[in-house]
């Protein structure tokens, strides 16, 4: 009998240890989900359309208790090409996190063709017009087909050519053994830098997204990828609202229209002539020598 009950009471620990996960895990399933805080919320204020395209409106926002964005407002043109420049640290991932929500706005009000995105917009529905490519948008293991339409598994091959097309891969297809149909490697492997970049873009655009937002991506480019990703970014901004943080000089040239952040304030926006008193130092183009 001894070890028997010697065993139950090395268990009871194992038990009350079970017992307060379950409780935790318990706290944990009863926090709002994502899709509670996509209903309207009461207090969303009313907003006078702007007309088409994007608009931010006296935006404010904090992560803990400095605030970060201090009144953003700022319009951007349906299917254009729009640059989002500034200091580190100004607020520019800030804002990308906030139109693609995942954090509300404190204040202020974030409208896609006059629509409030909280209140005129389930999260569902707003994520669907929005294609997000960050700075590291690592590829998967498997063939450039799954990769592209990872997130829009029906598209078809009409819609898989255009974007191939619109992203600048053709000839990458057409070169590769075979085709779509070939294997990409890990995260990618045997796709230089921008073909990677390029891939993740198009994945981003085969679900036709509205607006699409890409966060520095030309920052690990050499000067030839470069060149052909910003080739991509303009015919995608034939058929898309385009916003770009962008750093180079290149993307900041190419772009129909920039908005510099400072300090959680728009501190200019306008053509890059416009603008340019205003932007940080920006790195030099590759390839122009080291002068
Ligand atoms: P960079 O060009 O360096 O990427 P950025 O303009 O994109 O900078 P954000 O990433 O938007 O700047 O950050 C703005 C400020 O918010 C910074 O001071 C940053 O430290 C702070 N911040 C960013 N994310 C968080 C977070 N999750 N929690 C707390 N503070 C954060």
């Amino acid at each position: 009998l001894a070890v028997p009950m010697s065993s139950l009471f090395d268990i009871g620990p194992a038990i009350q240890t079970g017992i307060a996960a379950m409780q935790r895990l318990q706290e944990v399933v009863d926090l709002p989900t994502e899709e509670d805080s996509a209903r309207p919320r009461p207090d969303a204020q009313a907003f006078v359309s702007v007309g088409s395209g994007l608009a931010l409106r006296d935006v404010r926002f904090r992560y803990t208790d400095r605030e970060i964005l201090t009144g953003v407002s700022f319009q951007v043109p349906r299917h254009g090409f729009t640059a989002v420049a500034g200091p580190s640290g100004a607020g520019k991932t800030t804002i990308f996190n906030l139109l693609a929500r995942f954090y509300d706005p404190a204040d202020g009000v974030i409208a896609f063709d006059g629509k409030d995105a909280h209140s005129d917009h389930t999260l569902e529905e707003w994520r669907t017009r929005i294609g997000l490519v960050e700075q590291s948008s690592p590829l998967m293991y498997g063939t450039l087909r799954d990769n592209i339409s990872y997130a829009a598994p029906d598209a078809d091959e009409e819609r898989l050519h255009a974007v191939i097309e619109m992203t600048g891969l053709t000839d990458l297809v057409r070169r590769l053994p075979d085709g779509l149909d070939t294997m990409v490697g890990e995260h990618g492997s045997t796709l230089s830098g921008g073909e990677q970049q390029r891939v993740a873009i198009a994945r981003s655009l085969v679900a036709r997204p509205e607006i699409l937002l890409l966060d520095e991506p030309t920052s690990h480019l050499d000067a030839v990828n470069e060149q052909l990703l910003t080739r991509t970014l303009r015919r995608i901004s034939t058929e898309h609202t385009l916003l770009v943080i962008a750093h180079r000089f290149s993307t900041l040239r190419a772009a129909d229209r920039i908005i510099v952040l400072a300090d959680g304030k728009v501190a200019a926006c306008g053509s890059y002539e416009e603008v340019r008193d205003h932007l940080p130092p920006v790195p030099a183009d590759l390839g122009q020598g080291c002068a």
